[in-house]
């Protein structure tokens, strides 16, 4: 990773130390910034590394609690439970609920790969359906059309840090007798409709993977749920099912979350509501900025504006994402600016090798297979400079305004 910004000190200089001549390329805009950038937090969470290495207590104990609670409190739900990933997180929720062989799970096909795979982990299979071409999530209707006899659950995915429109999504699961779970782990802290996504479905899953809205110094997840049973077989499930000590009562796994992770989360948990904030006003500048993204050039759209701008909306901007049918031009012309791109995500789940064996083939899933080869994700994330941000614009609309793509 390319590491710029205030803990590299001054700006750029000349060999001599002197002053970089004008007209000298500035700084690279890296796609993200992790916590190493910011030398305050950086100290103030080695202090916590320390700490739980010196009580030597790796696994559950005290910072594992503290932050279920101060977890939970945020979520505005009564229970979370600190798991090893998101994915895991997904698998025990499914698990939870008591999802296996024989049953079928409604999956977003345009989503990360793990939210079809914590479904095949419990032994079920994803029912991958098509996103709306406006906000790019899951619709009720597009649910209300997958609704089959072995269908038990439904995960909606609050993609990009984008809510999904779940009331009609839960009253249609609830007409049906089934379930839904909430993968959250790209929206921590959004609300939908003024609660917290994570605390409307049966259970809520999140991930703590480093460049997260809530980002572990290395894998972490946690499920939320109001429901003391679920809570109480989660907790279960994922360490062995043990309880007391060496009284195994249901076969579990080893997925708790590591106390090193809570201790660092907890700290940065106190930070959530400013980094999302600071997200947020990110994201409405790019977006204002690039609403006059049309010229002589190719066509340029915000990816997912219609989730943005929904009346029940609260995007926490996990990804800032733009479509365009010459991605490969646009991400060339920002490398070339010094500016990092990335795509979220280039092949659709159901085009993967892993999930061949479904036998969805091409055009079967149209619209998330064409944003498949549109999207592109732009640089966002807290420490963002109003001038990074700035560059990141102009940058994509001196694209959509050059006559000639190059
Ligand atoms: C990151 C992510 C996951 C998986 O989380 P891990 O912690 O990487 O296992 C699941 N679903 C979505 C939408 C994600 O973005």
């Amino acid at each position: 990773m390319v590491r710029v910004g205030p803990a590299g000190g001054a700006g750029p200089t000349s060999a001599d130390g002197g002053p970089e001549p004008a007209g000298e390329d500035p700084a690279p805009v890296p796609f993200t910034r992790l916590d190493f950038a910011d030398p305050e937090l950086l100290e103030e969470l080695l202090g916590e590394v320390r700490a739980v290495a010196e009580r030597g207590a790796f696994t559950l104990g005290e910072p594992v609690e503290s932050f279920e609670r101060e977890f939970a409190a945020y979520c505005e739900t009564d229970h979370a439970i600190g798991v090893s990933s998101g994915t895991e997180a997904l698998a025990l929720a499914l698990r939870a609920l008591e999802i296996g062989p024989g049953d079928e799970v409604i999956v977003p096909v345009n989503s990360f790969i793990a939210t079809a795979e914590a479904v095949s982990a419990v032994g079920a299979t994803p029912r991958l359906v098509d996103v709306d071409p406006d906000s790019h999530l899951i619709t009720a209707e597009t649910v209300a059309e997958n609704l089959a006899p072995n269908v038990r659950c439904i995960i909606p995915v609050h993609l990009f840090g984008a809510t999904v429109e779940l009331d009609p999504i839960i009253e249609l699961a609830q007409e049906s007798g089934i379930h839904v779970i909430e993968d959250a782990c790209q929206a921590h802290g959004a609300r939908y409709r003024g609660r917290r996504v994570g605390s409307i479905g049966a259970l809520g899953c999140f991930s703590f993977y480093p460049t997260k809205n809530l980002g572990a110094w290395g894998d972490g997840g946690a499920i939320t749920t109001s429901v003391p049973e679920l809570a109480e077989r989660v907790q279960l499930l994922r360490a062995h099912g043990e309880r007391p000590r060496y009284h195994h009562r249901v076969v579990g796994t080893t997925a708790r979350l590591d106390a090193l992770q809570a201790a660092v989360l907890r700290r940065k948990l106190a930070r959530l509501e400013e980094s999302n904030a600071e997200r947020r006003r990110l994201g409405a500048a790019l977006r204002n900025s690039l609403a006059s993204a049309t010229g002589a050039g190719p066509r340029l759209e915000l990816a997912n504006a219609a989730a943005a701008e929904a009346e029940h909306a609260d995007h926490v901007y996990h990804l800032f994402v733009v479509r365009t049918p010459a991605r490969e031009e646009l991400r060339a012309h920002l490398s070339e600016r010094g500016i990092a791109s990335a795509v979220h995500y280039p092949i659709p789940i159901h085009l993967t090798d892993a999930y061949a064996h479904l036998g969805l083939g091409p055009v079967s899933l149209p619209v998330s297979e064409r944003l498949a080869g549109e999207i592109c994700s732009l640089p966002i994330f807290p420490g963002m400079s109003d001038a990074e941000a700035q560059r990141v614009a102009q940058a994509v609309l001196d694209f959509t305004q050059a006559a000639q793509v190059v």
